[in-house]
């Protein structure tokens, strides 16, 4: 399919009016064709309220007929795999084994929220019946359902150019909910984008739903800010930097109506080598981190980016640096996502480099348009007085923090910001360190590991990809897995209402077989 650099707004294709651009190719850093053209205000406000209209079917569609449109999605994906995969490598610089599993990760996804869609539970059905004996009073007959929020903005990433992009889990998640769409295009990858959407839009037809259910959009910050001050939008998805994050964050709390922005920003996912773990396994942790730090050119959010090292003594800690420093020494240099990222991340370096108290490990092979992996030591007492050191590097480095107690790793941790996630390596005989630390990574993280290393998110029905301020805007819930569709709902309460007049999901004969808390039990 020829890509034609249009905007995708309510079923047609709609050439942008503003500004010029075109996608850059990762690793050679050559433009390359067609051109994008940015949207204006007035086709901004189109789509906008187009996905109005849309979600006026859209927030009743029956449950199999919404789970069908998922899968139809997830079909029209596998079907463009053959365009799709090349563009997304050549925009990108990912390598197709990543790029294809990406894309299966995405229809998976997909799949996942169609069964969860299904099942209903997510609707969160309360009933409590009428009490009219009650004395002193009696009780009204109180009956609770989720509804969707309404058109949903949604800011791809630039590091999953299909899994947390235009049809990615902030989108699975917003139409799971029975909420519409208006993405905006990532500009690292925009033919990637217009592909995507147009499978998006071909499920759409395919399933005989409202063209407006979606839409996808050129821009810049004005075009993103226009999105998010729209008077139809009631949400906002986000996964990008803290700073735009915040721009984004800040726009939506002063609209004359403030909307709730779920942002993914930051986070450096420390991990904690306790000393019996030092002592068994050193070596092995070093290297293990040292592919989870280089995985993708450290271009996750839940790349590895601290380490508290806990050794009793120098040759343990020794062992440990050598098998981290040697496997990210010897990791190829690679190509990064743009070069505002690669630019960004060669900054991050200087900064760790020139830091009083901080010394360079190892730096790996640099290359032409490639960055190195890199790693660099500090100890307690200089990591927790600055907070530079706890900025997020997004690339393929670490910093070792050589702890000397229990004590010191639980004060660091506790001055740090929110993270997505915290890794504990440890032994059986570390147990109550860990205990002791728990609580902390309980207030710090979204997701807390064992023996293990934060890239690699399952997705799935327990997890959290989430966490406190910077990692999230908001700690409540998770951007990744099907706890996410709560991001897109609100409760409302019907009060007396008449069997013909309550929503099926909430009449006394169940048609739909849903489960529902009667009373306060299950049933
Ligand atoms: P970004 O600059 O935040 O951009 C993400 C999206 O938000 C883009 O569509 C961008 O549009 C838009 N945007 C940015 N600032 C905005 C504003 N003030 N108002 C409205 N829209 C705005 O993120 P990025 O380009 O993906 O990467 C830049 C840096 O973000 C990386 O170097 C890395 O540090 C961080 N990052 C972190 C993660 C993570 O998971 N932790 C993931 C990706 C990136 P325009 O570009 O068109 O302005």
């Amino acid at each position: 399919m020829e890509l034609t650099g249009a905007n995708l707004i309510a079923g047609h294709t709609i050439q942008g009016q503003g500004e010029a651009f075109r996608a850059i190719e990762a690793a050679t850093g050559q433009a390359i064709a067609p051109d994008y053209h940015m949207a204006t205000p007035d086709q901004v406000a189109d789509a906008c309220a187009a996905s109005a209209e849309a979600f006026a079917l859209m927030r009743s569609l029956g449950l199999e007929k919404r789970a069908r449109f998922l899968e139809t999605m997830a079909a029209e994906l596998e079907a463009a795999a053959e365009d799709l995969v090349p563009r997304v490598m050549q925009e990108t610089a990912l390598p197709e084994g990543r790029v294809r599993g990406e894309l299966g990760r995405t229809c998976g996804q997909l799949r996942l929220f169609a069964s969860e869609v299904r099942d209903g539970s997510w609707l969160d059905i309360r009933i409590d019946p009428a009490l009219p004996d009650r004395v002193p009073l009696p009780r009204p007959d109180l009956r609770l359902r989720k509804i969707p929020l309404g058109p949903v903005a949604i800011f791809g990433a630039s590091n999953f150019p299909l899994a947390f992009s235009v049809a990615g889990g902030d989108t699975a998640s917003a139409f799971a909910a029975g909420c519409t769409v208006v993405a905006k295009a990532h500009p690292a990858h925009p033919g990637t984008s217009e592909r995507v959407g147009r499978a998006i839009q071909a499920a759409l037809q395919a399933c005989g739903l409202p063209a407006g259910a979606f839409s996808l959009l050129h821009g810049g910050v004005e075009m993103g800010t226009a999105l998010v001050h729209d008077p139809h939008i009631k949400a906002v998805g986000f996964t990008g930097s803290r700073a735009g994050g915040l721009a984004i964050q800040k726009a939506a709390a002063a609209r004359p109506e403030p909307i709730p922005v779920y942002g993914e920003l930051s986070a450096i996912n420390p991990v904690i080598v306790l000393p019996e773990a030092m002592k068994a396994r050193g070596a092995e942790i070093g290297q293990g981190l040292a592919g989870s730090v280089a995985m993708g050119a450290g271009q996750f959010c839940t790349n590895p980016g601290l380490v508290f090292a806990l050794a009793e003594s120098d040759a343990e800690y020794a062992a440990f640096r050598e098998a981290l420093s040697s496997a990210l020494g010897a990791t190829p240099p690679a190509a990064m996502l743009t070069p505002g990222i690669a630019g960004a991340y060669q900054s991050g370096l200087e900064r760790l480099a020139s830091h009083e108290g901080v010394t360079l490990a190892v730096k790996g092979e640099s290359a032409t348009g490639c960055q190195p992996t890199a790693m660099f030591e500090t100890d307690a007492a200089t990591f927790s007085s600055a907070r530079t050191l706890h900025e997020e590097v997004f690339g393929a480095s670490t910093l070792v923090v050589r702890c000397t107690s229990l004590a010191e790793v639980k004060g660091a941790l506790a001055a740090m910001e929110g993270q997505l996630t915290a890794t504990l390596q440890m032994e059986d005989a570390d147990l109550a360190a860990a205990q002791a630390l728990l609580p902390t990574l309980e207030d710090r993280a979204g997701r807390i590991l064992v023996n293990g290393f934060p890239t690699g998110v399952e997705v799935c029905h327990a997890m959290v990809h989430g966490g406190p301020f910077p990692s999230t805007t908001d700690s409540r819930t998770t951007s990744v897995g099907t706890l996410a569709i709560d991001r897109f709902l609100r409760p409302v309460c019907y009060q007396n209402f008449p069997e013909g007049l309550l929503p099926a999901e909430l009449q006394d004969a169940n048609p739909l077989g849903l489960r529902s808390r009667v009373d306060g039990l299950w049933v």
